[in-house]
C-alpha cells in the first residue's frame, strides 16, 4: 500500500491522550486529502495504553501499533517509528498533543517545496515549569556548543523527514542515541518552522530529571569527544602551573619566607588533583560504557505484537 504521510508517536502512559490524538491527527491529515497512517510505538506503557491502541487500530485500519516487550526509552520508540513507518514523509509527533498536529501542514508546505528535513522550532512554551525551560533551555545550548554537529536550537523531535532521510537514519544502529543529533548530522535540505508549543492536553510528563540528564549524556557523548580531552587540558594546566611554581617555591625557602611549609598546600593540591583524576576516569568511564553496550550488538528493542501488515 502506497502511503503518503507516516505520523509516529511514542506512547509511554498516555491513555486519556490517545483519544485526542487520533481525533486530532485524523483531522489535520483528512484535511490534506492525501493518504496517511498513524504509527503508535508503546513504549511498556502499564496504563492500559496498549489496549486503547489495539481498539484504534481495530477501529480504523490507518492506525498502526507496534507493542514494546518493556520500556525502551522515548529515543528508541522513535527509532522503531522509522522502522515501521511507511510513509514518503514521516513525522514524530509527541502523543501529548504538545506539538499540535495542525503544525504538520506547515511541515507539509515545506517538504512540498523540496526540502528533506523540516524542524519545528519551539518559538513559546506554554504550561511549564520555570525549571523545566530553564533545564531545557541551557540543555541546548550545552549541547549546541559542545558538540561537533550544529544541532538547531530549542528543536525537539517534532519534525518531518524525507523517506530518503528516514532510510539513511534506519541504517544506523547505535544504541546511545540522540535522535534530532543524528537527523542533523545526515545533511540534506534542511529547514526550521516556529511554532508555539502547547501545554500536555492531560497527564504528567514522562521526563524526570535523571531522565533528561541521561539524554543530555547521550547527546554529548554521540556527537563529542570534548569531555575526554578536558582532562588533556587540565593536566597540561596543572603541569604548566608547578612547573613555573618550582623556582617560585625554591626561591621564598632559600630567602626564608614561610610560605608553602606545612601540610595544608600538600593537602590540597593532592585532594585537587585526586579529584580532577577522578572525574577524568568517570569521563572515560561514560564512554567506556556505551563502547561496551555497542559492541554487546543487542537489538535495539524487542517487539511483542507487530502491526498486521
Ligand atoms: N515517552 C516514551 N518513553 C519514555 C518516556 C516518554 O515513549 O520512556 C513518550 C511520551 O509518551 C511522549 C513523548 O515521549 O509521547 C514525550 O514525553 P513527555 O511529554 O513526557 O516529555 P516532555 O514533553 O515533558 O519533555
Ligand atoms: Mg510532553
Amino acid at each position: 500500500m502506497k502511503v503518503t504521510y507516516s505520523i509516529v508517536a511514542p506512547i509511554y502512559n498516555e491513555i486519556e491522550n490517545l483519544p485526542e490524538l487520533y481525533k486530532r491527527v485524523k483531522g489535520v491529515m483528512d484535511s490534506t486529502g492525501e493518504s496517511w497512517e498513524l504509527v503508535l510505538v508503546d513504549d511498556g506503557s502499564t496504563d492500559g495504553s496498549t489496549d486503547k491502541m489495539r481498539d484504534l487500530a481495530k477501529q480504523d485500519e490507518r492506525v498502526r501499533s507496534v507493542i514494546f516487550a518493556r520500556n525502551f526509552g522515548h529515543q528508541i520508540a522513535i527509532t522503531a517509528g522509522w522502522d515501521y513507518a511507511r510513509g514518503d514523509a514521516v513525522v514524530i509527533i509527541d502523543a501529548d498533543l504538545q506539538d499540535p498536529p495542525e503544525v504538520i501542514l506547515e511541515l507539509a508546505k515545506k517538504w512540498k517545496e523540496g526540502y528533506e528535513v523540516v524542524y519545528a522550532v519551539r518559538a513559546e512554551r506554554e504550561g511549564e515549569s520555570w525549571f523545566k525551560l530553564w533545564t531545557a533551555s541551557l540543555f541546548y545550548r550545552i549541547v549546541y556548543h559542545i558538540t561537533d554537529v550544529k544541532i538547531p536550537l530549542d528543536t525537539g523531535d517534532f519534525r518531518l523527514m524525507d523517506r530518503k532521510v528516514v532510510d539513511v537514519l534506519k541504517s544506523m544502529r547505535e544504541r546511545h542515541r540522540f535522535p534530532r543529533g543524528m537527523s542533523a548530522w545526515v545533511g540534506f535540505k534542511q529547514i526550521g518552522v516556529e511554532y508555539k508549543r502547547a501545554a500536555r492536553h492531560a497527564g504528567v510528563t514522562k521526563y524526570p530529571f535523571n531522565k533528561m540528564l541521561g539524554l543530555a549524556l547521550n547527546a554529548i557523548t554521540s556527537f563529542s569527544y570534548f569531555p575526554l580531552q578536558v582532562a588533556t587540558y587540565f593536566g597540561f594546566l596543572s603541569a604548566g602551573i608547578s612547573i613555573l611554581a618550582i623556582p617560585v617555591v625554591i626561591y621564598m625557602r632559600m630567602a626564608g619566607i614561610p610560605q608553602f611549609t606545612g601540610q595544608a598546600t600538600t593537602l590540597i593540591a593532592v585532594l585537587f588533583l585526586g579529584g580532577v583524576q577522578l572525574i577524568s576516569l568517570g569521563i572515560l568511564g561514560e564512554y567506556i560504557g556505551r563502547l561496551y553496550d555497542e559492541a554487546k550488538g543487542r537489538p535495539l528493542y524487542i517487539v511483542r505484537e507487530a502491526p498486521k501488515d
